[in-house]
This record gives C-alpha cells, sequence and structure tokens, in this order.
C-alpha cells in the first residue's frame, strides 16, 4: 500500500520509503492511502484478545499488505513486552495507564515499532546505514534511545539542551552507549529543533550520511499507537462498560490523538474524543473559530506538551477532508479543554487527596478534560495517562508535598554513567561534527 502527502505535491511513498524518509518530499506528512476498517464482529470479539493479539490484528490492518504476517507478529510481540491497563479512578472515570514500557511514557510504543520496522527494512535490503536525529525536551530522547537501542544498522543522535533536562529524564538516554549518542547543545530546545531541521535540508550532509527522524511524524512511530485505544475499548467492553465512551489525550503534537482518530475510522466506537491542552491551546482556538494560528510554545508544567505548531494538525485535517464540512465534524467529534499550571497543580492535589491517584501533570489536563466535559451518567471516561509521575518527581513532589517512589526501571538508569559530547548551537560546529562520523 503506498502513503500520500498530505501536501499531495508529492509522489506516493511505499511504507519503506515513508519510514525511511519520515516526511515526504513536499514537506507533508505521509498518510496511508487506505484504512481498513473492523467488521463489527471483530469489534465484539476483541474483549476476548489479549492486547498482544489486538495490537497484532491492528498492525495487521495497516501493515499486512507490505510486511509478511511473522515478521509483523514478531515486530509487535517486541514492541509490546508491558502491559497498559485501564485503571478507575473513580465512578466512571479510567485512566489507561500508557506509563508501564521501559522508559515509563506512552511514546515506547511507538519508538519501539518503529525501530524494528525500519531495522527490518534495513537488514532486508541491506540498506546503507541510517542515522536517526532527535531533539529532545526530555521524554521523546529517552523512549526513542531505548527504543532503538541495540537495532542493527541504525545510529541514534540525540539532540538535547544542557542543563534544561532534568537529571532522571538525562539519564535515560545518555547513559545507554552502543548506537545511542547523546549532543548536548549549549542552548535551548528550539535550538536542538532548529538543528536536526537544518540537517535535514543540508545538501552535503544528506550525501554524507542518510538521515532520518523518530519524531510522530513517521508513520511508523504514529500509527503503532492506535493499539491501545483498541485495547482500552476491550478492556471497558469485558465489563460492560465501552457503549458510550469519551477518550481525553493530552495532546502536544497531536499524534497521539491522530492514531485514536484513526482507530476510529476504523470502526472503534468511540464516542467522543477530547484533547487536552495547557497553555499551549492552539487547537482548542481552532476549535473555537476555525482559524488555525501557530505561535511560539510557551513553558508549562506538562512540558511534553509544550507544543506551539502541532505537526499533526495536518493529519487530522487530512483525516476530516472526505466531509463537505470538515471543520463542523471535526467539532462534533472532538472537544478541547486547556489548563493553567495552577489549575494542573490543582488536579493533582484533589485527586491524590480524594482518590489516592497519583497523577502527572500531562495526565492530570486529560483527567480535569474528562471532568469539565460534564460525562452523563452513561458515558465513561477514559483519559490516556501519558507518562509515570515519578519521571516528573521532583514537579509533583512539590505539588503534592510527597516524596513519591521512584520504579526500579529508573534507578536503573541513574547508576549508569552519563556520556555526551557537548557543542555549541551554531549550525556548523554541528554539521562538522556529522561529517566526521
Ligand atoms: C509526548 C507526550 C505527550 C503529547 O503527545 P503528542 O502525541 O505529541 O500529542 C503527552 N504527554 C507526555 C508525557 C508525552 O511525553
Amino acid at each position: 500500500m503506498n502513503y500520500y502527502s498530505t501536501n499531495k505535491q508529492a509522489t506516493p511513498a511505499s511504507l519503506k520509503d515513508a519510514v525511511i524518509k519520515g516526511l515526504a518530499g513536499d514537506k507533508g506528512l505521509y498518510m496511508p492511502e487506505k484504512i481498513r476498517p473492523f467488521t463489527p464482529a471483530e469489534i465484539a470479539g476483541l474483549k476476548n484478545k489479549s492486547f498482544h493479539e489486538i495490537a497484532c490484528s491492528v498492525a495487521q490492518a495497516f501493515f499486512g499488505e507490505d510486511i509478511e504476517p511473522e515478521v509483523l507478529n514478531r515486530i509487535v510481540t517486541e514492541t509490546l513486552a508491558f502491559d497498559t491497563p485501564a485503571v478507575q479512578v473513580h465512578d466512571h472515570i479510567y485512566s489507561l495507564e500508557l506509563f508501564h514500557g521501559p522508559t515509563l511514557a506512552f511514546k515506547d510504543v511507538g519508538a519501539r515499532f518503529m525501530a524494528r520496522l525500519l531495522g527490518y527494512f534495513i537488514e532486508q535490503e541491506d540498506q546503507q546505514e541510517v542515522n536517526v536525529l532527535v531533539a529532545t525536551s526530555g521524554d521523546t530522547g529517552s523512549a526513542v534511545a531505548n527504543g532503538f537501542l541495540g537495532v542493527p544498522g541504525i545510529k541514534v543522535y540525540v539532540l538535547y539542551p544542557k542543563g534544561k533536562v532534568s537529571p532522571i529524564q538525562e539519564c535515560q538516554f545518555t547513559t545507554l552507549g552502543q548506537n545511542i549518542i547523546s549532543l548536548e547543545i549549549d542552548g535551548t530546545f528550539d535550538d536542538c529543533q532548529a538543528l536536526v531541521k537544518s540537517a535535514f535540508m543540508d545538501n552535503e550532509l544528506n550525501q554524507h550520511m542518510k538521515l532520518t527522524s523518530a519524531n510522530s511524524i513517521n508513520v511508523a512511530r504514529f500509527l503503532p499507537q492506535s493499539f491501545y485505544y483498541f485495547y482500552a475499548y476491550a478492556q471497558l467492553d469485558k465489563i460492560g462498560k465501552a457503549n458510550e465512551l469519551v477518550i481525553s489525550v493530552p495532546s502536544g503534537n497531536f499524534g497521539n490523538i491522530t492514531a485514536g482518530l484513526f482507530g476510529y475510522f476504523m470502526g472503534l466506537p468511540i464516542k467522543h474524543f477530547i484533547a487536552a491542552n495547557n497553555r499551549n491551546d492552539i487547537f482548542l482556538e481552532y476549535l473555537k473559530t476555525g482559524e488555525y494560528n501557530p505561535r511560539p510554545s510557551v513553558a508549562t508544567l506538562a512540558n511534553a506538551m509544550d507544543v506551539g505548531d502541532p505537526s499533526n494538525f495536518a493529519r487530522i485535517l487530512d483525516l476530516f477532508s472526505k466531509y463537505e464540512h470538515p471543520y463542523e465534524e471535526i467539532k462534533k467529534l472532538i472537544s478541547g479543554f486547556r489548563y493553567t499550571d495552577e489549575e494542573i497543580a490543582a488536579t493533582m492535589q484533589q485527586v491524590y487527596s480524594k482518590y489516592n491517584y497519583l497523577l502527572d501533570p500531562h495526565g492530570a489536563c486529560g483527567y480535569q478534560a474528562l471532568i469539565d466535559s460534564g460525562l452523563t451518567e452513561k458515558e465513561t471516561g477514559v483519559f490516556l495517562e501519558t507518562a509515570h509521575p515519578a519521571k516528573f518527581k521532583s514537579t509533583v513532589d512539590e505539588i503534592l508535598n510527597s516524596d513519591i517512589e521512584i520504579p526500579v526501571k529508573l534507578r536503573e538508569f541513574m547508576k549508569g554513567t552519563k556520556q555526551s559530547i557537548e557543542l555549541n548551537k551554531n549550525f556548523e560546529s554541528f554539521k562538522s561534527y556529522l561529517m566526521k562520523q
């Protein structure tokens, strides 16, 4: 199956090319030409299947034309070596805990899947080594680095702003070694991102080495995220609570919620979606006005959602372009909420003291949006808890006046030795470093 660009100017690409390139030549995002729907019987049967079985059928629907079933099943098995349980917080509100992977954040699923699929393509075709460049303010770098660790034929360069990433986050990519190289940039996250962008546009560098990205613009990273929407449905259907499902997604680049929308268009019975934002509320403004006005991001407590120009917005528009009135349809299916740091903190405190449930700042936005949406008695609300609270330990402890325990997985990272290469934020020094690799 081919993948077209949302800008419609580039020639459609095969799955392999879409995964290796990341972004289409016209700077658009790749979209699958077809979405294979599940039959009502398949949907009804989900509740009797394991997470692994569900993910295999969803992966089959997306990639089955291009990848042998055994290979796809192996990739899914290696990706999902952990669970994503839907845990009841109170009444008809559930937290879908996506933080049981190796770096304790939902990005593990997409990063691990993409690493294995890309690794398979490289091995298959004896392709030249591929270099993944990833700029991070914390969470993406750790998920991508751990997802790609030890995958033959791939090298990962993680660019992160010196002194601006928490020690817990930093150790999750700087201590790995092997094919993971950490570049500590004397600048901000935006500087890191600018360096990566310039690298992709530099002809000499692209002739020297094969470069790709691993953020949610890549189809192999964002599509697998739909697995857990199907699994959430299955878990709630099992207990008879999936008839009117409202799913709230803490959103930054909107890759996660877009994967959920794919599930919806494949026939997954989700009644309504909520995009929960922090003060970076460009999408909410769009819902209110019909106009999309990107603007520079502002720093918040939920920093993985500090995005001023959500990259997957183009995919949402594209998914709805089949309707006569796309904007009206988007507004019908998705609502938006935004929260300030004070509101995020208040939510975390209330939920902890009333229900003894620990929210991280991102999940707190998702939870509060469900409350503010005014769920009816018949509806079941699910918010995606996108990261383990311990990933933001100092913030969480300060807000809750607590000393939350750091899970063993995180403590293991902290034992390692930091290895990183310091660079200044000029493109010339970054380029000359890469030219020597
Ligand atoms: C990346 C991230 C998000 C935002 O996800 P998008 O797919 O970019 O919308 C939310 N929460 C956490 C913890 C994240 O790491």
